[in-house]
């Protein structure tokens, strides 16, 4: 039962990870109550341990795929392993946990008439053959291969949340989220950004797959939070009519190449590591970059922090990190 004249009851799943804490931290600092809840597949409680104690803070430990019955106001799911070595590690329960996730969690804020939020991904778009990508663009993604539980497990929870929005009018808002970093990635999750700067730190060779010429956008993750924040928390329309329910892509559109990201890392930490250069993994991106018109648009939203200055940041975390 939802306490009387308390504050906004959040639902963050996923919680526990690099995304999701960040956001519990940012929903507990204005005042909101918020309910955590997360399988500790690849997020750790060490990203949580600060608010562990804080009393508008609840820790479930849960997976997703199976029902969750709790009384919420609006609902983030961010559940999902979310980088490459770790989605394919078990392909089944990627799909699982988006699918059965997104159904879960559709029921949960139908039957409390939630807002809710979905965490989908620039991965809609595949290996785009448009570029910059729009959120018109309908993508070009391999049904069959290694990302695909990740990539079609994403972009079916998408037609769900369209058809729970149209069917049973919810309130949905669906963001595609284009690659982020900051500090609390996973040290060994195997993305570009982590790894970059945990070889630099080490003095170990910095491992770039193909030539390093494909490219990618990075947006920190302060500015990340932030859009999506903005974009939960737009009203709507006049007489509960939907307002904007997306989807709309989130990101910083500075785009570099990999090879770019590397020679960036290894100045910023005066590393004397070498570039190497390995096999491309199957169905690699050559190249990604996000329109952000309509969020400019829509949400009045653009990332401020620049490429340099997001890397200092995060690179200060894993000299910590390492450090211990
Ligand atoms: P992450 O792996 O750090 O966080 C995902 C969290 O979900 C982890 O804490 C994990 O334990 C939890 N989880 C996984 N399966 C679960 C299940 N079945 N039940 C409950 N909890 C489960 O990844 P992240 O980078 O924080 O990503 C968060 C979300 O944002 C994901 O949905 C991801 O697809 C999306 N996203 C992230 C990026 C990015 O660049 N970081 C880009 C696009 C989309
Ligand atoms: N569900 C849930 N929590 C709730 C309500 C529903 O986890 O508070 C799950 C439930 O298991 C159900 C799914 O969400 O299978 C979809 O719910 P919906 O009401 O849309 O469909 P139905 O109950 O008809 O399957
Ligand atoms: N990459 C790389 N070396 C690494 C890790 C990743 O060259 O040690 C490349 C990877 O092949 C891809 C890009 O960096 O082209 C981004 O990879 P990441 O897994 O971070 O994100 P995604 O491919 O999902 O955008």
């Amino acid at each position: 039962m939802r306490k009387y004249n308390a504050s906004k009851r959040i639902l963050v799943t996923g919680g526990a990870g690099f995304l999701g804490s960040h956001l519990v931290d940012r929903l507990l600092a204005r005042g909101d109550e918020v309910v955590c809840v997360d399988n500790l597949f690849t997020g750790t409680k060490r990203n949580i341990e600060h608010v562990l104690d804080h009393k508008h803070f609840e820790f479930l430990r849960h997976d997703v795929t199976f029902p969750l019955y709790l009384e919420v106001d609006e609902i983030y799911n961010l559940a999902c392993p979310a980088s490459p070595i770790h989605y394919q590690h078990d392909p089944v329960q990627t799909t699982k946990t988006s699918v059965h996730g997104a159904i879960n969690m559709l029921g949960l804020a139908k039957r409390t008439r939630a807002r809710i939020f979905q965490a989908s991904t620039s991965e809609v778009y595949g290996d785009p053959v448009v570029h910059p990508q729009p959120e018109s663009y309908w993508g070009n993604v391999n049904t069959v291969g290694i990302r695909s539980c990740y990539d079609e497990g994403k972009r079916c929870a998408e037609t769900l949340f369209f058809d729970y929005y149209r069917q049973h009018n919810l309130d949905i808002r669906v963001a595609r989220i284009f690659n982020t970093y900051g500090p609390r990635m996973h040290p060994n999750d195997g993305r570009v950004v982590s790894n970059f700067i945990v070889q630099a730190l080490k003095g170990e060779d910095i491992t770039i797959y193909g030539e390093g010429q494909q490219t990618r956008s990075f947006c920190y993750v302060d500015d990340l939070i932030d859009g999506i924040i903005r974009f939960m928390d737009l009203p709507r329309g006049r007489d509960g009519e939907p307002g904007f329910p997306g989807p709309v892509n989130l990101g910083n559109p500075g785009e570099f190449s990999i090879r770019q990201l590397a020679e960036k890392i290894i100045a910023l930490t005066g590393s004397p590591s070498k570039l190497v250069f390995q096999r491309l993994p199957e169905d690699d991106p050559i190249q990604r970059q996000p329109d952000i018109r309509l969020a400019k648009d829509k949400l009045n939203w653009i990332p401020s922090i620049s490429l340099d200055e997001g890397l200092s940041q995060t690179i200060e975390y894993f000299d910590k990190l390492l450090a211990n």
